[in-house]
């Protein structure tokens, strides 16, 4: 039998880890106890959406035991009993989300959602671009470019920016393809999806006010690294030029 590595953990199924943590700090995560089984069952799931193969140790209750512990060496409020062995993306997963748990709750129950939606075939599946994942993982990262790229609520958007001001343009930098380009330029512009995707409540769908306008330019930068820019942190490194 060939061994098959098993790829390392991803965003999703850490966040998934870290909010089954902050809701147990003091557990001995015992790889035979009903919670780490559950919880595993779910990390299963969400590597299966991610499209993850690997072993059949993908995601066992000692790998899944392990990775709690490796939480607590992170855990000021535990100074014993973690594991020191962790990996970089942990770390960076616990500075963004556990002094949030909340936000992160909801982060985890859009990931389980999305989780669902991608074993149930109503997934949205995109190529692979060059859009840095979301702090708040891959799969609502899909979901984010999915939304942004709906013809028909993009055709709308336009519609109603365009009956508003006259014209369409960039909403951070002001930028006019029409103007810019001439005729090719006519109706040309980028929807980018402001509002984060762990917001929705289940089935809720994306409003006109949940989309801006960008050229590709700004619509780039708002994606190029972690955490994205809002569209006010956008404006603002265009007037400072940061
Ligand atoms: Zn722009
Ligand atoms: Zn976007």
């Amino acid at each position: 039998m060939v061994e098959t590595r098993n790829p390392p953990w991803t965003r999703d199924e850490l966040l998934v880890a870290l909010d089954y943590y902050l809701d147990n700090t003091d557990d001995y995560f015992s790889p035979k106890g009903e919670g780490v089984l559950e919880l595993t069952a779910k990390i299963s799931q969400v590597a299966k959406a991610l499209g993850l193969t690997g072993s059949d140790t993908l995601r066992n209750a000692n790998g899944v035991s392990m990775k709690l512990l490796n939480f607590r060496a992170h855990d000021p409020n535990h100074d014993t009993k973690g594991l020191s062995r962790g990996n970089k993306l942990e770390e960076v997963v616990w500075a963004e989300f556990a002094d949030n748990p909340k936000a992160l709750k909801k982060v985890v129950a859009s990931i389980v959602d999305a989780t669902r939606a991608a074993m149930s075939n109503d997934a949205p599946v995109l190529p692979e671009d060059d859009l840095t994942e979301a702090p708040e993982g891959q799969l609502l990262t899909r979901i984010h470019r999915y939304r942004e790229r709906n013809a028909a609520i993009v055709k709308r958007k336009k519609a109603s920016y365009l009956k508003q001001h006259g014209h369409l343009c960039c909403e951070a930098c002001g930028f006019d393809f029409q103007a810019n380009y001439g005729e090719r330029g006519s109706g040309f512009i980028e929807c980018h999806h402001s509002r984060p995707i762990s917001e929705f409540v289940a089935g809720e769908t994306t409003k006109l006010v949940d989309l801006v306008l960008l050229c590709a330019n700004c619509h780039r930068m708002v994606h190029a690294a972690r955490p994205w820019w809002t569209l006010e942190e956008l404006r603002a490194a265009l007037d400072t030029g940061q």
